[in-house]
């Protein structure tokens, strides 16, 4: 780094973990290490620890507590969700209805099924990533048995309709799962009131630590018993109903409840502080550089997330650029950023390949100061200069991008 200050705007790829969170890990891995299924006083204790964590994480979302069961991280939760419902209701139909912008999590995990014999509908998105909720209705069949549609998207911050989507899904009596990875914690989730069946989540996006997370599986009504509606992929011992077993990571498990304590505790107000943020970058940059749009929703998007676009450059070198200013951004999801593919959401959002290439993802969160922002925003117009002076897809090359952003981003 060229310079002592390092301003991370990658958020939406991992967060750092509050300290408050590592202290509480610390303590339970010195302090917690009994086994919580052993029936000795440490064991016992580590159990309480457990079911305590449960309640917390619980409460956020307005669930019951003993429908909480801990996996090691998002995508574990979104493969046993997903395969958990396809396996167990393979009798019952074999359509799934998913959306074109999920995170590899979930968009492979349905791909794999497809070879297993599944039906996978991927709903498109319109130009702001949205799902049709009529596209959605028309596409269920009496096969279906499983909607998954993610809560907000990790690229391009959009949040989906997801308390009409529940409805859809309760009308039709379809299971219904969503990951909300990227949502957990940072906007307000009701299980009941969205009705929501399965909910993937993951402790690191929330100042939690890494290789912790979970899932909601609702128990209630028709489909009393989590079994009777899902499998588990795993089979061993009897922890987590069963449903996950392996001996419970009781550190991390306890440190993602402290992370979701905290998420509570200032929720409203951390929202409303960060949108200012977001807004701010969004209307200096669109206003103040030429030819850079924003990709995803205006309002409808994560209070943490700007995505935007600069036509004739390429993201991978306003990325490293802004590196070497010390500030970490991101040009697409993490998992997707190390190759050269175009992104399948700004795809499906309309972008055409070379301008999904010149896109850039800014997220922040709770440490990010508006200091870091004003650095951010002083440093990233004489880059975006500089990079097109040098571009062989300058300006007037305009074959590349023919009105291709206005008609998809000037509605
Ligand atoms: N789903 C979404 C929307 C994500 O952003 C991520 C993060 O990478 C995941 C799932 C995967 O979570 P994890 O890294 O805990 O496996």
């Amino acid at each position: 780094m060229s310079n002592s200050k390092y301003v991370y705007l990658d958020y939406n790829a991992t967060t750092p973990m509050d300290p408050r969170v590592i202290e509480e890990i610390s303590k339970h891995f010195k302090d917690t290490y009994g086994n919580a299924s052993s029936l000795h006083t440490l064991g016992q204790r580590a159990h309480q620890v457990l079911e305590n964590s449960r309640e917390i994480i619980a409460s956020l979302i307005n669930a019951e507590k003993d429908d909480i069961f801990f996996t090691s991280s998002g995508t574990e939760a979104d493969n046993l969700g997903i395969k958990g419902v396809a396996f167990k209701n393979k009798d019952r139909g074999n359509h799934i209805i998913t959306s074109s912008i999920e995170h590899h999590a979930v968009e492979n995990t349905c791909k794999e099924l497809e070879k297993k014999g599944f039906n996978v509908t991927f709903l498109p998105v319109n130009n702001y990533g949205l799902i049709d909720l009529k596209e959605l209705e028309n596409a269920i069949t009496d096969k279906t048995i499983l909607i998954t549609i993610m809560f907000a998207n990790n690229e391009i911050g959009t949040i989906e309709p997801i308390k009409e989507i529940g409805e859809i899904a309760k009308n039709h009596d379809i299971i219904f799962h969503t990951d909300a990875v990227q949502a957990i914690g940072k906007i307000p989730i009701d299980v009941n009131e969205m009705n929501i069946d399965l909910l993937s989540a993951s402790a690191h996006k929330l100042y939690g630590p890494k290789g912790s997370g979970m899932l909601y599986i609702r128990n209630k009504g028709k489909r009393k018993g989590w079994g009777k509606y899902i499998e588990p992929l795993m089979h061993g011992g009897g922890h987590e109903k069963k449903m996950r077993p392996s001996t419970e990571a009781i550190p991390l498990i306890a440190g993602f409840a402290k992370a979701v304590e905290l998420a509570k505790e200032d929720l409203l107000k951390e929202m409303e502080r960060q949108i200012k943020l977001r807004d701010k970058i969004i209307k200096s940059v669109t206003e103040n550089i030429d030819d850079s749009y924003l990709n995803g929703h205006p309002t409808k998007r994560l209070p943490n997330n700007v995505n935007l676009g600069f036509k004739y450059i390429e993201g991978e070198s306003i990325l490293l650029s802004l590196d070497m200013e010390g500030i970490a951004a991101s040009t697409g999801s993490a998992c997707s950023s190390k190759s050269l593919e175009s992104s399948h959401v700004l795809l499906a959002i309309g972008l055409k390949p070379e301008e999904s290439h010149g896109s850039l993802r800014i997220s922040f969160g709770r440490f990010t100061t508006e200091e870091e922002v004003d650095y951010f925003l002083e440093k990233l117009p004489p880059i975006i200069e500089r990079l097109r002076k040098m571009s062989p897809l300058k300006k007037g090359v305009k074959y590349m991008f023919d009105n291709v952003s206005e008609a998809n981003h000037h509605h």
